[in-house]
């Protein structure tokens, strides 16, 4: 029988009343009103809901330096008004991006791409989860998909999205920072496709993370598994034209043979903003009161 569609639309709104809630009670008590601030370079992006919060988005040329993005950034960590800091990736080929996610205030970093957190991250401390590994633990968890003792494949290892997936699904529940204690392994562009397969059909959770359309067939998954899909593939429909976003996962033959499955548009994405705002809240919460 079909599978039970996850709706990341739902969740996200879970989350966006704790995270209204707590920012609620955060101002009740005195403190101040949590702040995002968002540095974009290019072209505009559309900014994220307040939730309570507020928020401010900066923008910058292409051609702005990599010294005045370090200078910004400094003014930035520096500001107590802002509880958390994002510096939208990618950057023009210009940029160092490990500089830049450096420079921002490591109990700031929102994105949880500071190499302290990254390193926290890897040691089950707590610290800043990049979100969209966190939206698809909050996904796992909020659906109570069992992972301890489970098999999980992780198709795609980069490092802001595949890599932290499979750090938190693989490690100890026990530790500071909680893990999934599933039996995780990861496929990259180098796993040969027969290997995919074979993992695949092992596999009672299946992350796709490789912005593949289409990697994740029915036939390869294991009846029942889990599927939740992280590919944004951003294709012109065959037939409107229009342009469309797609997942890595064939959606409609998937979700007859799996458990779960979480769609695209409408899946991880929305919890991944939903989980910018939490680590936003979590920032003014630790925030320094004086
Ligand atoms: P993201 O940031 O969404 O993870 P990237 O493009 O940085 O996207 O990473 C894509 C990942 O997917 C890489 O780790 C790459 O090795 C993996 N990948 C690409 N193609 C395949 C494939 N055909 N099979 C398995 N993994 C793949």
């Amino acid at each position: 029988h079909a599978a039970t569609v996850v709706s990341g639309t739902g969740l996200a709104q879970q989350i966006h009343k704790e995270v209204q809630s707590d920012t609620a009670k955060l101002v009740a008590q005195g403190n101040r009103r949590p702040h995002l601030s968002v540095i974009l370079v290019g072209d505009d992006h559309a900014t994220a809901s307040l939730l309570g919060m507020s928020s401010s988005t900066i923008f910058r040329p292409s051609s702005v330096s990599q010294e005045e993005m370090l200078e910004l950034i400094d003014k930035f960590n520096r500001d107590r008004s802002i509880s958390g800091l994002l510096v939208q990736l990618p950057l023009p080929e210009h940029f160092s991006e490990r500089a830049i996610c450096n420079a921002v205030a490591p109990e700031k970093d929102v994105d949880g791409f500071h190499i302290v957190n990254i390193g926290k991250l890897c040691l089950d401390q707590r610290c800043m989860v990049p979100a969209t590994a966190a939206a698809v633990w909050e996904i796992i968890r909020r659906t109570g998909i069992e992972t301890v003792g489970k098999n999980v494949l992780v198709v795609g290892r980069s490092k802001n999205v595949g890599m932290p997936i499979a750090m938190l699904l693989h490690s100890d529940r026990n530790h500071e920072r909680p893990g999934g204690d599933a039996t995780v392994v990861m496929a990259h562009r180098c796993t040969p496709l027969p290997r995919l397969k074979e993992l695949a059909s092992l596999a009672d959770i299946v992350i796709a993370a490789a912005g593949v359309p289409h990697l994740i067939t029915a036939d390869i998954l294991k009846e029942g598994a889990a599927v939740i899909d992280v590919g944004i593939n951003r294709m012109q429909d065959p037939v409107t034209g229009k342009l469309c976003l797609v997942g890595d996962v064939d959606f409609e033959a998937v979700k007859e043979k799996a458990g779960f499955i979480s769609p695209v548009p409408g899946g991880v994405g929305p919890m991944a903003v939903a989980m910018v705002m939490k680590n936003t809240v979590t920032a003014a919460k630790n925030a320094p009161t004086y």
